[in-house]
């Protein structure tokens, strides 16, 4: 098996710097002392982003080549188009390697994750995303257990999919959330159980094949930079807030209410601010700030105002897999109604369908 290496950034490739950890330590030297380095075959100039530093090393069966994206970042500087550059890179290489691992760094690794599986639902070939909490050179490091916990995981039959391995635990792309800024098992997936679980020997889950089941889009338009806000209800929020939150009118809101998609139905309280843009056009989503959620606007009373409104609800979706799904449907040309229609059908396994509960 070829496994084709991504390097984006990170904790993972970072070093101690006056202002704090940054992008420097000499990961490709690393990644080759850690897998058993074979002859250098170097990748062709043309095939290779700018920057990028290809080498070639071979563990176990497996042989790897790895780029180096630049400049190299701490994951909060990642964007759309950054997503984008990691797909164009996997797409370059797709004829060649018959899986991936991106190495990224934690803080928005589950945006990256949930973005590339919506963009790579044709690609024939797994994706593992995996970074650490802390540096390769640290001690005690998670680093080395991470890449070799991908790698394994490829080896040994990860399906098709984008997959994100941290901490022992092999999660569906986009089904994953970082919920620890700590804990060396740094991610969970709250809607569905783990794929994988590390182990002697590694678990394996009954919805394996699941997740390679895709109904998504062959051949998408490129990600793009689009005007999607995330607001957080708290008690007491005015329309007056909301109003100037959404001004001027965004593509698409995401507000984060209570439990199953409630919200308060006071004159002037939110739900009047989001009517309005509903009706101006912006694509509204209604989530839960629940780890674990159901969005169900039916439910209650309290929802219920907001799919009168025009409001959609997130289903089980995490925040970073309903989030990059509007910024990859808004890339597609989508707006209003159109996009709110397709955050409830199932690109790539982000959802349960109420069906399938
Ligand atoms: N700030 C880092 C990043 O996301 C955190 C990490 O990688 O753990 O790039």
């Amino acid at each position: 098996m070829h496994i084709h290496f991504i390097y984006a950034g990170g904790t993972i490739g970072m070093v101690d710097s006056p202002r704090g950890l940054r992008p420097g330590a000499d990961l490709d030297s690393w990644l080759s002392r850690l897998v058993p380095p074979a002859p250098t075959r170097p990748i062709s100039k043309a095939q290779r982003p700018a920057g990028s530093s290809p080498r070639e090393a071979s563990s176990s069966g497996a042989t790897y080549t790895l780029t180096t994206l630049s400049p190299l970042l701490d994951s909060s500087d990642t964007t759309p188009e950054t997503w984008q550059t990691i797909i164009d890179e996997i797409r370059r290489h797709a004829d060649r390697a018959d899986a991936f691992v991106v190495l990224h760094g934690t803080d928005t690794m589950a945006y990256t994750a949930a973005a590339l599986s919506y963009a790579l639902t044709d690609l024939n070939r797994p994706v593992v995303v995996t970074g650490s909490q802390l540096p390769l050179g640290a001690a005690h490091s998670d680093a080395a257990a991470n890449v070799t916990g991908a790698v394994y995981a490829l080896t040994h039959g990860a399906p098709r999919g984008v997959h994100l391995f941290f901490g022992g635990r092999l999660l569906a792309g986009n089904r994953a959330t970082k919920t620890s800024t700590w804990d060396l098992q740094g991610f969970d997936s709250p809607a569905i159980p783990p794929l994988a679980t590390a182990g002697a020997p590694w678990h394996w889950s009954a919805q394996r094949a699941e997740h390679d089941a895709s109904t998504g889009r062959p051949a998408p338009a490129p990600y793009t930079r689009h005007d999607v806000v995330v607001i957080d209800l708290v008690p007491g929020l005015t329309a007056a807030r909301l109003e100037a939150a959404l001004t001027p009118a965004p593509v698409a809101v995401i507000l984060r209410a209570f439990g199953v998609g409630n919200l308060p139905a006071a004159d002037d309280g939110p739900l009047s601010a989001l009517s309005r843009a509903a009706r101006a056009g912006v694509t509204v989503v209604v989530a839960s700030q629940c780890l674990q959620a159901e969005v169900a606007l039916g439910r209650y009373a309290a929802g219920a105002g907001a799919a009168e409104a025009g409001a959609v609800g997130s289903h089980d979706m995490t925040l970073e897999a309903t989030y990059a799904k509007l910024q990859f449907l808004a890339s597609q040309g989508m707006r209003g109604a159109e996009l709110g229609t397709w955050m409830g059908r199932n690109l790539a396994g982000e959802l349960t369908e109420p069906t399938e509960r």
